[in-house]
């Protein structure tokens, strides 16, 4: 689903459009003229029909937001059909995505909960590598921008994709739509952190959004940033999704 001359829809699961398995996020694809780059990867059941979506030439890079199961679970078998992709995730995801660390990527509490089957497992992942804030992805014509986020998730990473005249972000899980955040009960959800990464947010002057979840805004979206930054600021707490 091509979204703007840069930017294509290869994955959504029952979150967004169902486009792919129904645990998958929306995961994208951003061409420049000498690379491309997927932002995340779904949860790894969708594989098949992703890269089917994608088509050729094959990605260099898969930028993950952050570590949970539906965004990075499908980073192995991505990194397994694609030789050479090289997998970038914020630290201390990365290391966990790497090993396979279920506990710290809080999957037993979302399969006891039922969002995963309880035969799901997380594959570990170790050609990950650490993407730092500021990081810049040059795919020709098109930059993408690492952006440390964390709040929802320790690790968690935006990417700002600059194309003439044109700003978007790649939130991942930290915000949606309408201003939503996404605060769960899980060991690296933090409130403050999460306030501080919509400071910056608040301050990007984007023009798309292109969330994890939910639905996608093309045009005048820094409303949604700028709704999520107020509610923290004045100290109380935006809606939450999943
Ligand atoms: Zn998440």
């Amino acid at each position: 689903m091509r979204l703007t001359a840069h930017v294509t829809l290869v994955g959504s699961g029952a979150g967004g459009f169902d486009l792919t398995d129904p645990l998958d996020c929306h995961v994208y694809l951003v061409r420049g003229t000498k690379a491309s780059a997927l932002v995340d990867a779904g949860a790894g059941r969708g594989v098949d029909a992703i890269l089917h979506n994608v088509g050729a030439p094959a990605p260099a890079y898969l930028l993950l937001t952050h570590g949970h199961a539906d965004h990075a679970g499908g980073a192995a078998q991505l990194a397994r059909r694609i030789p050479g992709l090289r997998v970038l995730a914020g630290a201390p995801a990365a290391g966990w995505i790497a090993a396979g660390d279920e506990a710290m990527l809080s999957l037993p509490r979302a399969r006891a909960g039922g969002t995963y089957p309880a035969d799901y497992a997380f594959e570990p992942c170790p050609q990950v590598t650490v993407v730092d804030d500021g990081d810049e992805i040059d795919l020709g014509g098109v930059t993408l921008r690492a952006l440390a986020t964390p709040g929802h998730a320790d690790g968690h990473t935006c990417y700002v994709l600059d194309t003439a005249g044109h700003r978007a972000l790649f939130s991942g899980d930290c915000v949606f739509t309408g201003g939503r955040v996404s605060l769960q009960n899980l060991h690296d959800c933090r409130v403050p952190e999460y306030a501080r990464s919509l400071s910056r947010l608040a301050a990007l002057e984007v023009d798309a959004l292109f969330p994890g979840h939910h639905e996608i805004c093309l045009s005048r979206a820094q409303r949604h940033l700028t709704a999520a930054h107020a509610v923290f600021e004045a100290g109380l707490l935006p809606r939450s999704t999943t």
